[in-house]
């Protein structure tokens, strides 16, 4: 075999493993995420502190893809002929798609831990809850976050029921995560859209921008709605939560066209 042939095997190689240690990587932290969460008693917080730990790790993984090159593989290329540029290509194509990956990964990743979460929470407030004056059982709702008041159907007591501080976290991060992931498929849709506009460098045809007005108020219509089956007092805002997505992306166009 001749030695440019060696030199792009060896660098086929090399990218080939830096993949498949990415998407080892990936399950790794997905196995010690949703370990985490169980073993820290449903502690959100410190166990995504750790998934940012892992994530940072795991970027030092496309990160030597440009190391090794500028160090080992540009050098030894140029030594024999003039076809470095070509080979530096399938590198950048490969740290996109894992940046991509890794995106996409932790959205999964958060809306897993969040849904894992959310059973949690919603099995601690479904325990029993008694009428203070009559003593008899008493429904909270479980789409309702913060204190509630429930009038007792015996004896019209009003009943006071806080919350346990976990359900209380229900109602925001945690319900935004689930949203997410219930409504991906729109996301990506709305997500092409904007690349396409992306590519045409302030030239995209106004073709283009209907497409991703549809799409992007699809996704934020769809993703509302998610919320408010989870979160019924996020009703209230629906009317708000639209209308500021609409002047967002009116204020995207403007920039992006003028
Ligand atoms: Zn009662």
């Amino acid at each position: 075999m001749d030695k440019k042939q060696e030199l792009i095997n060896k660098w086929d190689a090399f990218l080939l493993k830096i993949e498949s240690r990415f998407t080892d990587s990936l399950n790794h932290a997905k196995e010690a995420s949703v370990n985490q969460l169980a073993e820290s008693d449903y502690d959100f917080e410190t166990t995504m502190r750790g998934w940012q730990g892992m994530k940072a790790q795991i970027r030092q993984l496309t990160d030597k893809i440009d190391e090794v090159w500028d160090e080992k593989v540009e050098p030894q290329m140029e030594l024999i002929g003039d076809f470095a540029s070509d080979e530096y290509t399938k590198g950048s194509i490969l740290s996109d798609k894992l940046e991509e990956n890794l995106q996409r990964f932790e959205r999964q990743l958060e809306g897993e831990l969040s849904q894992l979460f959310y059973d949690h929470a919603i099995k601690i407030a479904d325990k029993k809850h008694n009428c203070t004056q009559c003593d008899a059982e008493i429904q909270i709702r479980n789409d309702l976050f913060r204190a509630q008041y429930i009038t007792c159907s015996f004896c019209n007591t009003v009943n006071t029921i806080a919350p346990e501080a976990k359900f209380l976290k229900v109602g925001w991060g945690i319900v935004d995560n689930i949203a997410k992931v219930k409504t991906q498929t729109e996301f990506d849709v709305m997500e092409a859209a904007i690349e396409a506009i992306r590519l045409h460098r302030g030239q995209a045809p106004e073709s283009y921008w209907e497409t991703y007005e549809k799409a992007h108020s699809e996704y934020w219509n769809s993703f509302f709605k998610a919320r408010i089956t989870l979160n019924s007092e996020l009703q209230n805002r629906y009317d708000d939560d639209i209308k500021r997505k609409q002047k967002e992306f009116e204020n995207y166009k403007k920039i992006q066209t003028t």
